[in-house]
């Protein structure tokens, strides 16, 4: 890996290491590059699994390129409603019967054009069909450019939960096209943007002066600033997975404010365009202030750098406090449930400062409960 630094990054390709390595292509103008993507199909049979938003807006233009490049692909479309709603064993299985339509053999390539949702159940599928076949992701949120479509962790939703049915399949490749990002509504943007400042927290405190300094450009949609920060925060992910693919360590550090922040999205209820309940980013924007706080009452880090965290959230128009009507014990109660506590005590990613997060076990649950309650 080179250095993560957006002030020295070149062109905008992110190697990512480990058994199965790829790479992640961010510019303008990728998904009109039908060469380029039909270079990764090594068969005949494309799978484009996208949602109800997003197809409309680009799948046509990807099929054409595909076609201009390769006549003789045979593509099949699967379209899911816009949401996590569809992120369900039902739809995996459509877009299965899909493929099985398609008589697609071991050298077919499922391509994932969307948000996460359309990333995490695409590539479960390709990870599952004839026992796993190529995913070529297109991340067409700000959040699945930064975060889901790096990793391989692959998933859909079942009632008791988010993503408890998976697996671990990397992409064959990734291209974020930052065109796409023009149509992507503000608050989705921001949203990513909290998974962007997430990186800075946990490793990089020059990325979060750098971050700091360009607000007012990311906030804008910049495509170049916002290239520069999706390379950084690429460089950040991979360098996690690489050295920890099957999350046994460090890569827990990503999750800085998620465990806060999913007790408060499933205490709210997810948020979604027909509700005002905060999205996963803003909930864990207020979970890493959440996590700032307790980590300064536990006298692991200095309180300036909790209000430094929040002062950048805000300005990046994101929340920082507990939305009214939540109970600290509710909370505590949901947080009681991570996956990463062990032996019934809480386990969890607080910092020594800014740039400086590490994994505490056996936290106290009193101290939590005071910052849950603002005190
Ligand atoms: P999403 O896929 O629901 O997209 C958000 C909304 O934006 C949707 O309504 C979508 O239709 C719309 N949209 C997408 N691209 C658009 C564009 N270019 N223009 C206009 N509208 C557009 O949500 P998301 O925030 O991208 O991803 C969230 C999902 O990602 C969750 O299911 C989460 O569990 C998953 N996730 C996975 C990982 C991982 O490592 N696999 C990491 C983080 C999150
Ligand atoms: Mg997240």
């Amino acid at each position: 890996m080179s250095s993560a630094s957006p002030l020295h990054s070149g062109p905008r390709i992110v190697a990512v290491g480990g058994e199965r390595p790829y790479d992640i292509a961010i510019a303008p103008g990728l998904l009109a590059d039908g060469a380029a993507l039909a270079a990764q199909v090594r068969g005949k049979h494309v799978l484009l699994v996208s949602d109800s938003t997003v197809a409309p807006l680009y799948a046509g233009a990807v099929r054409e390129a595909l076609h201009a490049a390769r006549s003789e692909l045979v593509i099949g479309t699967f379209v899911l409603p816009a949401g996590e709603s569809s992120k369900t064993l039902a739809n995996f299985s459509a877009a299965i019967d899909v493929l099985a339509g398609l008589g697609a053999t071991r050298d077919a390539c499922v391509f994932a054009l969307g948000g996460g949702v359309v990333g995490d159940l695409a590539g479960f599928a390709a990870a599952c069909w004839m026992r796993g076949v190529d995913c070529v992701q297109l991340p067409t949120t700000l959040l699945s450019m930064v975060d889901s479509s790096v990793g391989g962790k692959t998933a859909v939703d079942i009632a008791q939960g988010k993503n408890l049915v998976g697996a671990f399949h990397p992409p064959r490749a990734v291209f974020a096209d930052t065109d796409t990002l023009r149509t992507l509504p503000a608050r989705e943007l921001r949203a990513g943007l909290a998974e962007v400042i997430k990186y800075g927290a946990i490793r990089d405190e020059r990325f979060f002066r750098w971050l700091q300094a360009e607000r007012t450009a990311l906030l804008a949609g910049d495509a170049e600033t916002l290239a520069l920060a999706i390379a950084a925060s690429c460089e950040h992910k991979a360098e996690i997975v690489e050295r920890d693919p099957l999350e046994k360590g460090e890569r827990a550090l990503l999750n800085l404010g998620h465990t806060f922040g999913h007790a408060i999205e499933t205490e709210q209820g997810y948020g979604s365009p027909d509700n005002d309940n905060l999205n996963h980013g803003e909930a864990v924007a207020v979970g890493m202030v959440l996590a700032a706080r307790l980590s300064a009452d536990l006298g692991m880090a200095p309180a300036a750098d909790t209000e430094r965290l929040e002062t950048l959230l805000q300005a990046f128009g994101l929340p920082t406090a507990i939305p009214a009507g939540l109970a600290p014990d509710a909370l505590l109660a949901r947080m009681r449930l991570d996956k990463k506590n062990q032996a019934g005590r809480l386990r969890l990613v607080l910092w020594r400062g800014i740039g400086q997060a590490e994994v505490v076990a056996d936290v106290d649950e009193q101290p939590v409960l005071a910052v849950l309650g603002g005190c």
